[in-house]
């Protein structure tokens, strides 16, 4: 049996990237670049107005107050998108529209809530710093600047800065394509009968999710009888895709035949157990280039194995380079007891107090429980040396996911 850290280093050593793919800008959201990007140009491409008022020289204007007010003749009137060609000349002041060009000869913007018209005249009496209310060219992106590296998740700012330089494909790294295969003779499909005996392979829509969740395709395989026969079938046409995750079928029961079917088909197995609850049975190899999972069959069990080792190599294959869960620290508000030797993953909701985050479990602990799953927002990490967790101490708690766990709410 090997620790969660041991069997989290020797997953990763086997992960490599996948490929990379062009995608078009509007389906690259989410996705993670593959290659440096360079602005190809600068944004905005002109000095432009950054208010709707007037371009002035600001020679005509220095040190203008409501007691030495400044008269000049409006020149024109120039909207956002069109151009004016003249020099504006000294006495001059041409009226001028957000984002439109400064016109040769104007270095500074009066806002129009600083003027007064007088016939053909505006009239400024409010004091003006030079270039104030002008917008630089590439002071938002300079040509050939570095705007992103390979690795960064493209968040919807990145979609907009690529439309800027006028990049309408990107390169980003493929996604994997995950198999997902359930195992047992007491499981039926979401619509077959659930008689005695029978329940539903809740896990392979649970797992389904959490692939998508880390940014991977799932392929559903459906359910294998616990025979090899049918196993092997099911795990040969699980060569089609980039990974494989089963789920059950891993103990040492009786019909427990995945490892076995799995290595008669040329998995190099670099381990089965991990010193974990729940979760301690998981099957972990390489079988022709393809990291296989071998999840344990209860419900729990299968999310939290995939937590805490499949996401993160599904993270690295889809090019992340952020692997892990966030954790925070937290009080325990309440008595956690386990037993040593083994890393605990407790389901608890997290809280924010006045001193800080609290962690409660979501309640009964056992391993096919997954309500307590869908109730919490953390997972509480009992150390392997530690039995007892006291009202008040200070745990360490990964987070599920900052949006759910935090319950976000305008704050400012
Ligand atoms: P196993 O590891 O195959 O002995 O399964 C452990 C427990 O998990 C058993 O109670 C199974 O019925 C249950 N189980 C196995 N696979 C699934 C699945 N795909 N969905 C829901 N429960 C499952
Ligand atoms: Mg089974």
């Amino acid at each position: 049996m090997i620790s969660v850290e041991e069997a989290i280093a020797t997953i990763l050593d086997q992960i490599r990237p996948l490929g990379s793919e062009r995608v078009s800008l509007l389906n690259a959201r989410g996705r993670i670049l593959a290659e440096k990007i360079i602005a190809g140009l600068s944004v905005p491409p002109c000095d432009n107005s950054g208010m709707d008022g007037y371009a002035v020289r600001f020679a005509d204007i220095d040190g203008v107050s409501p007691s030495r007010p400044v008269r000049l003749g409006i020149a024109g009137d120039l909207p956002a998108g069109a151009i004016h060609s003249e020099q504006l000349q000294p006495g001059q002041a041409l009226r001028i529209m957000t984002g439109a060009v400064i016109p040769a000869g104007a270095d500074t913007v009066v806002k129009q809530e600083d003027t007064r018209v007088e016939g053909t005249d505006v009239i400024i009496e409010h004091e003006q710093s030079h270039g104030v209310n002008v917008r630089r060219a590439g002071e938002d992106i300079m040509q050939g600047a570095l705007l992103a590296p390979p690795g960064t998740l493209l968040r919807s700012a990145h979609i907009g800065v690529l439309a800027s330089i006028k990049r309408s494909t990107v390169s980003v790294f493929q996604r994997p394509r995950v198999a997902v295969l359930s195992t047992g003779d007491e499981l039926v499909d979401i619509y077959g009968d659930v008689g005695p005996g029978r329940i539903v392979a809740s896990n392979s829509y649970t797992l389904a999710g959490l692939v998508a969740d880390a940014g991977a395709e799932p392929v559903m395989l459906g359910i294998a009888r616990d025979t090899k026969e049918a196993l092997r079938e099911r795990l040969l046409d699980a060569m089609r895709c980039d990974v494989i995750i089963t789920t059950g079928g891993v103990s040492v029961g009786d019909y427990d035949f995945v490892k076995d079917v799995l290595q008669e088909l040329g998995m190099d197995m670099k381990f089965w157990k991990v010193a974990m609850r729940p979760g301690q049975p998981l099957a972990f190899g390489v079988i022709g280039g393809r990291p296989a999972f071998g999840l344990p069959g209860n419900p729990v069990a299968a999310m939290i194995s995939f937590e805490q080792f499949t996401r993160p190599a599904l993270r690295k294959m889809t090019g992340h380079t952020n692997l892990f869960r966030t954790t925070v620290e937290a009080q325990a508000a309440e008595k956690v007891a386990t037993k040593t030797g083994k890393k605990y993953f407790i389901r608890c909701r997290i809280t924010r107090t006045e001193t800080g985050f609290q962690a409660s479990t979501t309640g009964a602990q056992g391993s096919g429980i997954l309500r307590s799953m869908s109730a919490a927002t953390g997972l509480m990490i009992v150390p392997e040396d530690v039995a007892t967790v006291n009202p008040g101490d200070r745990v360490k708690v990964q987070v599920l996911d900052p949006e759910f766990a935090f319950v976000p709410q305008p704050d400012y």
